[in-house]
Formats: structure tokens, C-alpha cells, sequence
């Protein structure tokens, strides 16, 4: 099995949201065969689809992994699970929620699995983060680039709220050490 890069969107709008992100991000990074890459800024964002609920943290981690695509979606599934992640309605509140955006450059269509993720050239808490990481991946369905992606949905929305950058990854957040603590961002609600 060769190894393959891959992107992954996480999001949480319930509890201590950055504290369940940064946990999220530990438990990943402690995945077998898998290690962590590169880290997005976190961006705050209003909630889509059923709206009366609290705002959105938001971010990407890029990582390499050993394992196949349907192996990693049941660990990330498992991971939202140990985090607290109940499913009572779609869009609804999530301590956190994770996302397979790319995986490689595959095109995935299973029932329970599709790479690339179908709803993320819509939504722009994906996009800018995804341009801040990896401006030049190529989305292998529409063949073109993110950062290309993220331009044309700022054209075809011109009225869309922008995201909220609320927090960078910390300078160490590659050192072995504080991959270890599992300290990715510092982040205060108040501030
Ligand atoms: P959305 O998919 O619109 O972002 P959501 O993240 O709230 O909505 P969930 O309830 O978290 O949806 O996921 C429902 C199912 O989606 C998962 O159990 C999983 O099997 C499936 N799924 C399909 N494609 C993917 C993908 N690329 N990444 C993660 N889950 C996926
Ligand atoms: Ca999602
Ligand atoms: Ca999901």
C-alpha cells in the first residue's frame, strides 16, 4: 500500500469547540501509519442549513497516511464518536464533525463514501482554508485548482458573509513535543 496525501475539513459549534478540535487533531495524529502534515488558520463561521444553532470553528489538516480512504473515514468516524458526536438531525449541532475533502488525487463513489467531498466547492469555510494550505491541489473532478475554486464561488456570491480568522496554528504545532501535548491552537472564546 503506498502512501497518499490527504485533507481533511473539521468543524465543532458545541462545547469547549477548540479544546474538541485540538483533541480531534491529537487523535489523528495518533492514528496508525498517519502523521500530520500541515494545519489551516481556524475560522469562525455562521451555521448552514438548520440555522439556529451556535457559529462554527473550522479548519484543514493535511496528513499522509498508509491507510485506505474507507479505513480512514472509520477512524474519524470513531474519533467524532469518542469526542461526543451524536447524530439526531443532518447539519445540526456537532461537537465535531470530520470531513474527507481529498484523498490523493481520487474520485470516490461509494454509499457511504465520496472523495471529493460533494459540498465543498460551495462553502467557503472549506475553500480558505484550503487556500491557505494547499493553494495549488487540483480538484480531480473539475480540474482545476482550489485556490481557482475558491475565486469563482467569491464571483458567483459577492453578498457571502466572509470567514472569521480567529486563530493560527501555533508556530510549534509540528514539534514532535507539542504534537504530543496535542496543543494545536490557543484560542479564547472571549477574545
Ligand atoms: P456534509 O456531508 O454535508 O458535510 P455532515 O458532515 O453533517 O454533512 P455527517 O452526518 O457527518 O454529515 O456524515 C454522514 C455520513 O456521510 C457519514 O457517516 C459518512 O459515511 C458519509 N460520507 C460520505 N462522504 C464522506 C466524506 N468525504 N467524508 C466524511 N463522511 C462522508
Ligand atoms: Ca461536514
Ligand atoms: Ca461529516
Amino acid at each position: 500500500m503506498s502512501e497518499s496525501e490527504v485533507l481533511v475539513g473539521f468543524g465543532s459549534n458545541l462545547g469547549d469547540r477548540s479544546r474538541l478540535i485540538n483533541r480531534a487533531l491529537k487523535a489523528i495524529s495518533r492514528l496508525p501509519e498517519t502523521s500530520l502534515l500541515k494545519l489551516s488558520s481556524l475560522y469562525e463561521t455562521a451555521p448552514v442549513g438548520y440555522l439556529e444553532q451556535g457559529a462554527f470553528l473550522n479548519g484543514i489538516v493535511q496528513l499522509k497516511t498508509l491507510m485506505s480512504a474507507s479505513e480512514l473515514l472509520a477512524c474519524l468516524l470513531a474519533i467524532e464518536k469518542s469526542l461526543g458526536r451524536e447524530r439526531i438531525e443532518r447539519w445540526g449541532p456537532r461537537t465535531v464533525d470530520l470531513d474527507i475533502l481529498f484523498f490523493a488525487d481520487r474520485i470516490i463513489d461509494e454509499v457511504d463514501l465520496i472523495v471529493p467531498h460533494p459540498e465543498m466547492a460551495r462553502r467557503l469555510f472549506v475553500l480558505e482554508p484550503l487556500c491557505e494550505i494547499v493553494p495549488d491541489w487540483i480538484h480531480p473532478v473539475f480540474c482545476e485548482t482550489v485556490s481557482v475554486l475558491l475565486n469563482k464561488h467569491q464571483i458567483s456570491n459577492p453578498l457571502e458573509e466572509p470567514c472569521r480568522l480567529v486563530s493560527s496554528p501555533l508556530d510549534v504545532a509540528h514539534s514532535k513535543e507539542k504534537v504530543e501535548d496535542g496543543i494545536f491552537y490557543r484560542y479564547s472564546e472571549s477574545g
